[in-house]
């Protein structure tokens, strides 16, 4: 996929940097020449190469802290006394019908999905108020505009993060602050997707399911990667979304237009 973003000078924050969605957009705007913070709650040693070849800054970070949160976004900010950037991206699945769910796996993935990424608004909006605007992307799911049966919690968690996102776009356009969100699925070659899979009586089943429950995945015959993911987010990023706040865009291969297959 080749790299048509030019983000110098550009100070960007990803939370859920170490893996999946969030490596590959940290990956994507490093290479576009952004000084990147990647803050996750678990050290990838596999990452060390790349990371330091790009100067990525990776710092553990769990965004279900707020002290956490507060002191990635002011690493960044005192490296370079400002941050133009926050993708909210960490995230944690929960496959489980609502009646066997437990209060803390409801805290787990609602705190990680939502509270984290209020957190990150709220510490990153101080600051990109201070500077003249910023551009925030936060990484909700096909879970956010449809609900689906397998996953209920989860997609309450991302239903609440597409309405974080336009309730504040709309209450920071006057800022020029811009707020959106993406609304990938399914995406191959990520922790939550390998988890699913390893959890599943039948992974080349699911796997195959799951491709048929994506109309244009199913035209390729393969998932989403994770760099068309980091894609959406760099354009959202970019100054070619200078107009755009409040939008929740669907990477999905038109999964959430319709009523997945019987078993989803
Ligand atoms: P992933 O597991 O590869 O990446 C998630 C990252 O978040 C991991 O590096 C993990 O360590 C980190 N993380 C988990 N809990 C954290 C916490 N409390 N604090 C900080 N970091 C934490 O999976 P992914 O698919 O790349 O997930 C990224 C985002 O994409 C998530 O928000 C997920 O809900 C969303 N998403 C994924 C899919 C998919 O099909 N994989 C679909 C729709 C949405």
């Amino acid at each position: 996929m080749t790299n048509q973003y030019n983000f110098q000078n550009q100070v960007a924050v990803i939370t859920g940097g170490g893996n999946g969605i969030g490596r590959a957009t940290a990956i994507m705007m490093a290479e576009a020449g952004a000084h990147v913070f990647a803050g996750d709650v678990n050290h990838l040693e596999e990452n060390r190469e790349t990371f330091s070849r790009l100067e990525i800054v990776e710092i553990v970070c769990d965004v279900r802290q707020e002290s956490e949160v507060q002191a990635l976004i002011e690493a960044a900010v005192s490296k370079y006394g400002k941050i133009d950037i926050l993708v909210n991206n960490a995230g944690i699945g929960l496959v489980k019908p609502i009646h066997q769910v437990t209060e803390s796996e409801w805290d787990a993935c609602i705190d990680t999905n939502l509270k984290g990424t209020f957190f990150g608004c709220k510490h990153a909006i101080k600051y990109m108020l201070a500077t003249g605007g910023g551009a925030i992307i936060n990484t909700a799911s096909n879970a956010g505009l449809l609900p689906r049966v397998h996953d209920p919690v989860y997609s309450i968690s991302k239903h609440a993060v597409v309405a974080l996102t336009e309730s504040l776009g709309l209450c920071h356009g006057k800022d020029n602050i811009r707020v959106n969100c993406v609304c990938p699925g399914p995406v191959g070659e990520t922790g939550m997707m390998n988890d699913d899979l390893a959890n599943a009586a039948d992974p080349e089943g699911l796997t195959q399911l799951m491709i048929r429950a994506s109309p244009i995945a199913a035209a390729h015959r393969r998932m989403i990667k994770p760099q068309e993911v980091a894609s959406a987010i760099c354009y959202l990023a970019s100054k070619d979304a200078l107009m755009v706040t409040g939008t929740a865009l669907r990477i999905d291969g038109g999964k959430s237009l319709g009523v997945p297959p019987q078993g989803m």
